[in-house]
């Protein structure tokens, strides 16, 4: 071999290996091949899902092969250039497989190198046996997700082909399954955006009370809030920052209560605009008044930092270094941060190791971005306390969006494990731990999923 040529292949290895410091021992032989089997065939948690139900999607107009586009690949299809319109014509029965493949065809190939449509790729080959998503294959695959729907598919997928044991639902739907497996988080949407009238209404028929003051609308939450607690909710969900920034100031009564006697006597088109600046203090004074909810019945707080699925939203009001005064007010509520706050990572890594009270949750992340997950995985796993990470969560309206996802999960989380374990930073054993904590065990403690 020429010099040139070794030199340039000591610099290419020198940029390909993880430059890592080394405190373990290097492992024993075939130790990629036992931690990737371990993460592959570990029982998991399910942090954060979205599904309808089976009967539902029985019915709708996506029973095709528009069951792996409809979520999460639409955003990246309508992304390349489909428009909205188009698009919801796939999802009901009025055209035809073919006619649906053909009307989706450049956009799907346009678009088909994301993670979200890799997903759904993946998915197409795993769960049918299908190896790609094109002309020649969308009539069988529709076929096979039709005869799937015909047998018990959620327990077939979730617990059979998934290996999860609990699924984490952000819903109402309570006839999904098993009452054992499927635990709920709640939002209270309806207390931030009361902008006239007829919101306030609305709260006093669904709780039956009075609402006049700002108290009564604080009294209303409460009964919100412990209706919540009577059921099987697990922790409090705020997925506000598709709306406004996620900084909640500690405002007065008055200047609360200056905007909430404003709002009573809108209606109609007067209301004020929910996301707007006007509706920003109350907003404020209600997420400290579910924060002392939170504190008293001891409920973790879920909060989506990061990217917002859809098309046009603003990503600085998402930032989860907005949030650290709640943090610092609320020492004792467990705030969760969802989605690896995408692509605010770094800002996530400290604020989970400077808050013993901030955990992260990394929902939805491994089909946003695969190469992040893993660049981040490695980060956090250096910075965060590993008992305080849930790595995964499909975040999805379906279950092969689900079992998709999870197998992106689990190569990725076999990944960072192995590479860790090759330099000599963790030990066989311990990246197998840390495997365990943060696919299944730390969820279920932080979620106290085994109380009920
Ligand atoms: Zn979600």
């Amino acid at each position: 071999m020429k010099f040139t040529t070794i030199l340039l292949l000591a610099i290419t290895l020198s940029f390909s290996t993880y430059s890592q410091v080394q405190i373990k021992p290097l492992p024993k032989a075939g130790y990629d091949q036992r931690i990737r089997d371990f993460v592959s065939n570990m029982k998991v948690v399910d942090t954060h899902e979205h599904l309808g139900n089976q009967a539902g999607y029985e019915k709708s107009g996506k029973l095709d092969f528009m069951m792996l586009l409809f979520h999460y690949a639409d955003d990246d299809i309508k992304s390349a250039g489909m428009s909205k319109a188009a698009f919801e014509r796939l999802l009901t029965d009025s055209m035809t497989v073919m006619e649906k493949w053909t009307a989706i065809k450049p956009y799907w190939e346009g678009s088909s190198n994301t993670a979200y449509n890799r997903a759904a790729l993946l998915t197409a080959d795993k769960l049918f046996g299908v190896k790609d998503i094109n002309e020649t294959t969308v009539e069988e695959l529709s076929a096979k997700i039709k005869k799937a729907y015909e047998t018990d598919w959620y327990n077939k997928v979730l617990i059979e082909k998934c290996n999860i044991e609990y699924v984490v639902v952000d819903g109402e739907d309570r006839t999904l399954g098993d009452p054992k497996m499927f635990k709920f988080v709640k939002r209270f949407g309806e207390y931030f955006f009361v902008n006239s009238s007829e919101k306030i209404q609305s709260i006093e028929k669904k709780e039956g009370v009075k609402i006049q003051t700002l108290d009564d609308l604080v009294a209303a939450l409460g009964v919100s809030f412990h209706k919540a607690m009577d059921k099987d909710f697990v922790a409090v969900k705020i997925g506000i920052a598709y709306e406004r920034n996620l900084l909640f100031e500690d405002v007065s009564k008055e200047k609360a209560e200056a905007i909430f006697d404003k709002v009573k006597n809108l209606s109609g088109s007067t209301a004020l605009l929910y996301n707007g600046s006007e509706m920003k203090p109350l907003q404020d004074y209600m997420m400290h008044r579910i924060l002392d909810l939170a504190r008293a019945n001891k409920t973790p707080v879920e909060i989506h930092t990061g990217l917002q699925a859809g098309d046009g939203n603003y990503i600085e009001n998402s930032n989860p270094a907005l949030l650290a005064n709640l943090f610092l007010k609320y020492r004792d509520v467990q705030f969760i941060l969802f989605h690896g706050g995408y692509p605010f990572g770094g800002e996530l890594a400290t604020l989970a190791k400077n808050f013993r009270n901030v955990y992260l949750d990394m929902c939805w992340l491994y089909i946003i971005s695969p190469s992040y997950s893993e660049r981040y995985l490695h980060e956090w796993l250096e910075t965060v306390p590993a008992n305080k990470i849930m790595a995964f969560g499909g975040d999805f309206l379906n279950v092969e969006g689900v079992y998709g996802h999870l197998l992106f999960a689990r190569q990725i989380v076999a990944n960072v494990l192995i590479s860790k374990v090759k330099d000599g930073y963790l030990s066989e054993d311990e990246a197998l731990k840390i495997a365990q904590m943060i696919l299944h065990d730390n969820a279920i403690r932080i979620l106290k999923l085994n109380n009920q």
